[in-house]
């Protein structure tokens, strides 16, 4: 069941709770320049089963480098630009000695840790991160790297070794294996330990604050169906609304600073 509240309403809710996750999805970084992908047709230009698995982006990596390129452009030029905003900022200061934040992410653009949230799990990676062959980390990339890339695909590569060129170090071959970012697509399992300490957060927080998700991904949507099951308050802020829960109305710059001072 679905109840709407106003932020007086809602506050209460929130500031009471000692063990507060906040979980976040496209929406949130919205307002800092990066589109949703279901609000803006994404998938319609970029169809799931060419664009969202490591098997259909490697396929066109050898038969189509210049709409790979195209791809990886339209998502990495917005993350390489973006700054946090207000709702970030409002999330990161919320976190005090008496209270205890956990950011739940779906993103994968790195605002929450850029507006200075300490804990964050990411539960679907990170495009500032990147993972070799084995599945092991190595050094992390800045926001500055992933513009010289997004500057580099802007030209449009065409061939192989243009694209090869362009994406590094966002990706690269390095032994017999390729560096890639750490990010989960359709198909790979979630990101650890992230993904573990997320469950743990929504088995134990008093209460959930969640921002521009359309909770339609799983398994990352068993997060407030946990809170929920376990009698806790979500609070979901959201021009859309949720299927449970509260829900506060509007975009999440205007409502979650509002909500949280
Ligand atoms: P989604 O695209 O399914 O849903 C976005 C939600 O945000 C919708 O409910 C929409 O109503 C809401 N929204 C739009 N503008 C808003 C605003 N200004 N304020 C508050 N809410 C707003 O996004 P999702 O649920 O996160 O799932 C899509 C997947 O795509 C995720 O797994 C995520 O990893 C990935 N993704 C990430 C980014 C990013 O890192 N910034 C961007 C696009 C997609």
């Amino acid at each position: 069941m679905r109840e709407e509240l106003t932020i007086d309403e809602a506050r209460p809710l929130l500031h009471t709770a000692e063990h507060v996750a906040v979980f976040t999805g496209a929406g949130i970084s919205a307002e800092s320049g990066i589109p949703t992908f279901r609000d803006g047709g994404f998938w319609d230009e970029f169809p799931p089963s060419q664009f969202a698995t490591w098997s259909g982006l490697t396929k066109l990596a050898a038969t189509n480098p210049a709409r790979l390129a195209e791809f990886v452009h339209c998502v990495v030029g917005p993350i390489a630009a973006a700054e946090p905003n207000a709702a970030h900022q409002a999330i990161a200061t919320f976190s005090n000695k008496q209270r205890r934040v956990e950011v739940l992410t779906q993103n994968v653009d790195g605002l929450h840790q850029s507006a200075g949230s300490v804990i964050v799990h990411e539960v679907h990676g990170s495009l500032l991160r990147r993972i070799d062959g084995n599945g092991r980390n190595v050094d992390p990339l800045s926001r500055k790297d992933l513009r010289d890339v997004a500057e580099r695909l802007a030209a449009k590569p065409r061939t192989i070794l243009g694209f090869w060129r362009a994406i590094r170090p966002l990706m690269e071959r390095r032994g017999l294996g390729v560096v890639r970012p750490d990010i989960v697509l359709f198909n790979d399992e979630m990101a650890e330990p992230d993904w573990t300490k997320s469950q743990a957060a929504a088995k134990t927080c008093d209460a959930m604050l969640t921002v521009g998700t359309s909770a339609q991904v799983y398994p990352a949507a068993f997060l407030p169906l946990t809170v929920q099951r376990r009698g806790r308050p979500v609070i979901t802020v959201d021009p859309s609304p949720p299927e449970d829960g509260y829900w506060v109305p509007g975009k999440a710059s205007e409502i979650v600073p509002a909500l949280l001072s």
